[in-house]
């Protein structure tokens, strides 16, 4: 019987000692959330994060904007947000609609308050192995990771999926974890047999139960990042029940990395407003 890697419990254990640290602090960080345009799944998100905000002493403070929206009418907002000094982290809800230029509006955050870790800065940083904020679903899964004390460093790592949200940064927070990592995706040959190599597979890919017994060695770390559809449930890229007795250790979907997305946003979001004070200091 695998372990199973409870995200939603290391979530709600890191919210309360974050929420500590911001009362100890005497600090009021502030977080913006930029939405444009009205997905339901996007408006659930941005309600989740607010909350979130509210339960550990975060300020939040919500922008939406009309689907219609023009590139030059986000980054205007975005720069208002990081003119605001009682402003430490930007958020810009993702995707965003079809006809906005996503990559310059990631762009036009400062970086200093890029606490979804995506600015070409900050992923530069994370890949030259000098991370300073790194997107919040990977380093969740690090978080985890650490909390469950699995060693990273000297093992095989693969993930599925190379996303910029996801699998790329994933691949680059376990190199420089010191795994030795191997990144798949749609056009690589002979996928079972890489992923069966894997001591730690983490799949980000977003297809239901993708990743069956067949995949996965015995004893493997698997971490399932997909948020999935399936007969009306909610469900993750691995078929759960067929693999947890193969794996060591796993990640349900829900309550697995999903809690940890949000509570790595709150953390980077405290620790722009801690890097901020101290430049105000200096
Ligand atoms: P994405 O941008 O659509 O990327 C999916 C990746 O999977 C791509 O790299 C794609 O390969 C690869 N892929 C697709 N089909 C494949 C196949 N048959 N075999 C091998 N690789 C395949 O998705 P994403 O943003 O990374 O998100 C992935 C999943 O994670 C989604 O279900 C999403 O909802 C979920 N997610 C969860 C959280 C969370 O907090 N839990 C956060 C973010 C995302 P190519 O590059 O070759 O197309």
């Amino acid at each position: 019987m695998s372990t199973i890697l409870d995200g939603k419990k290391i979530s709600e254990m890191r919210l309360e000692i974050l929420k500590e640290g911001i009362e100890d602090s005497g600090l009021y960080p502030r977080l913006a959330t930029v939405i444009v345009g009205s997905d339901p799944a996007s408006q659930m998100y941005v309600r989740m994060k607010h909350r979130a905000c509210e339960r550990v002493g975060i300020g939040s403070v919500g922008i939406e904007l009309p689907a219609d929206t023009t590139t030059q009418g986000v980054l205007d907002s975005v720069n208002r947000l990081n003119r605001d000094s009682d402003i430490d982290g930007i958020l810009v809800q993702l995707p965003l609609p079809k006809g906005i230029d996503a990559e310059r509006v990631i762009a036009e955050v400062s970086p200093e308050k890029d606490v979804d870790g995506f600015h070409p800065e900050n992923l530069g940083l994370l890949f030259s192995g000098r991370p300073n904020f790194t997107p919040c679903t990977p380093t969740g899964i690090m978080t985890i990771l650490a909390e469950y004390k699995i060693p990273v460093a000297g093992a095989r790592a693969v993930v599925v999926g190379r996303s910029i949200d996801v699998g790329r940064p994933m691949s680059a927070l376990l190199t420089n974890a010191d795994a030795t990592v191997t990144v798949c995706h749609s056009k690589t040959k002979n996928l079972a047999e890489e992923l069966r190599r894997a001591d730690i597979l983490v799949s980000a890919i977003g297809r239901a139960h993708f990743i069956t017994p067949d995949m996965v060695k015995p004893g493997a770390v698997v971490i399932d990042v997909g948020i999935n559809q399936l007969n009306g449930r909610l469900t993750g890229d691995v078929d759960f029940d067929a693999v947890k007795d193969i794996a060591s250790a796993i990640t349900p979907v829900p309550g697995g990395v999903g809690p940890m997305t949000i509570a790595t946003l709150m953390e980077n979001t405290f620790r722009a407003a801690k890097v901020k004070s101290c430049d105000n200091v200096w």
